[in-house]
């Protein structure tokens, strides 16, 4: 472990802010939002899990990049924002509800009012003594009738509104809820939304005693790839995988973006030698890619992926069905990249 690399503990009397900025500025990681947001919480301890993350990254004497951050802020402080945001949803929401019973009751108290009136002035109505005062009555009937027609569409009126406010309410939060799941680059589900989904497949793998693979793709020589021809056509690239592997599966498959050039396809009902020909193609099918540079027409040097298989085992958790895919992608780069290897 370099020395450089490890955040000093809380000086005194230096705040969070102060020193996210002066770690950032001693490991050499561009401060960005989210990277000081994650070391802004390193440092003022609100957030255990992203700590221990942090500290696990460096016990192992890796080096953390602004790369690292993001992923870090996606994975520990996205949903903290979410987990802040939903409450608040729901709070509104319970006061959207209420102002709703208001309504509702005052609209009852209205028509009982009305029903009583009515009552009242068929009472009199009955011994109404002559032509002129049956008139008189009608009159203030019918005054009544509009006075509570326009009581009851106001109150429908503002039901109205209630009503609309609470669908848009709960369209924000469906789609605040849709973004923390999604890669905003490659529009493939996110780390989180993967994590989701995986452990609901192992739990239907398990009831229906199904076979159930993960596929772990991660691009070969990406860096080098940034390096020579820029973060721009990089991007792209990962764009390309992503459309690989949407095209490449159907129906319950799901593929994700596990993080930087790092994927991971959920295979259920699919044994290891289905999950291995599945790789094999989406391996082929990425080396076969012609890669041209739009504005000049000039090829782009060609890119690979190395892909680890697994298939859940009898009592394994997802960590250790990952750990293992995870080998097997491992050993896939210690042959030589470009190939796929199976756990
Ligand atoms: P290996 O074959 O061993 O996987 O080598 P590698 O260079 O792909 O692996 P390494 O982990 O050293 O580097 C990964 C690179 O992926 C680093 C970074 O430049 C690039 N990368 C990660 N996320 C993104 C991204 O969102 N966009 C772009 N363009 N590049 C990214
Ligand atoms: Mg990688
Ligand atoms: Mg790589």
């Amino acid at each position: 472990m370099t020395r450089r690399q490890q955040p000093d503990p809380a000086a005194g009397g230096e705040t969070a802010s102060q020193l996210a900025l002066a770690a950032l500025d001693r490991m050499g990681i561009e401060a960005t939002p989210q990277s000081f947001a994650v070391f802004h919480d390193y440092y003022s301890g609100g957030n255990a899990a992203l700590k221990a993350a942090i500290d696990g990254v460096l016990e192992q004497g890796q080096h953390l990049t602004a790369e690292a951050c993001d992923e870090l802020h996606e994975r520990f402080l996205t949903n903290a924002v979410l987990a802040a945001l939903v409450p608040e949803a729901s709070l509104q929401l319970a006061d959207m509800m209420a102002t709703m019973a208001d309504i509702i009751a005052h609209a009852g108290a209205d028509t009982k009012n009305f029903g009583r009136q009515l009552q009242a002035f068929a009472g009199e109505a009955g011994q109404a003594p002559s032509g002129a005062s049956l008139a008189l009555l009608i009159q203030r009937l019918l005054i009544h009738t509009q006075e509570t027609i326009a009581r009851v569409d106001l109150l429908e009126r503002r039901l109205d509104e209630a009503r609309g406010e609470i669908s848009e309410l709960r369209s924000s939060v469906d789609r605040i809820q849709r973004e923390a799941m999604t890669d905003p680059l490659t529009g493939l589900g996110n780390r989180r939304a993967f994590e989701a989904r995986l452990a609901s497949a192992i739990r239907d793998a398990r009831k229906r005693r199904k076979p159930l693979s993960v596929l772990l793709c991660d691009l070969d020589n990406f860096k080098r790839f940034n390096d020579s021809w820029g973060h721009l056509i990089g991007d792209l690239v990962l764009k390309l995988f992503a459309k690989v592997l949407s095209d490449s599966t159907k129906g319950r498959d799901m593929p994700a973006r596990f993080g930087g050039e790092e994927f991971a396809v959920i295979l259920p009902e699919t044994p290891l030698s289905g999950a291995t020909r599945l790789a094999e193609k989406i391996r082929q099918e990425l080396e076969h890619k012609r890669l041209v540079k739009k504005n000049t027409g000039d090829e782009i040097g060609k890119i690979t992926v190395s892909i680890g298989c697994a298939t859940l085992g009898a009592k394994e958790t997802a960590a250790e069905l990952l750990t293992r895919a995870d080998k097997a992608l491992y050993a896939a780069k210690g042959d030589g990249r470009n190939r796929v290897s199976q756990a």
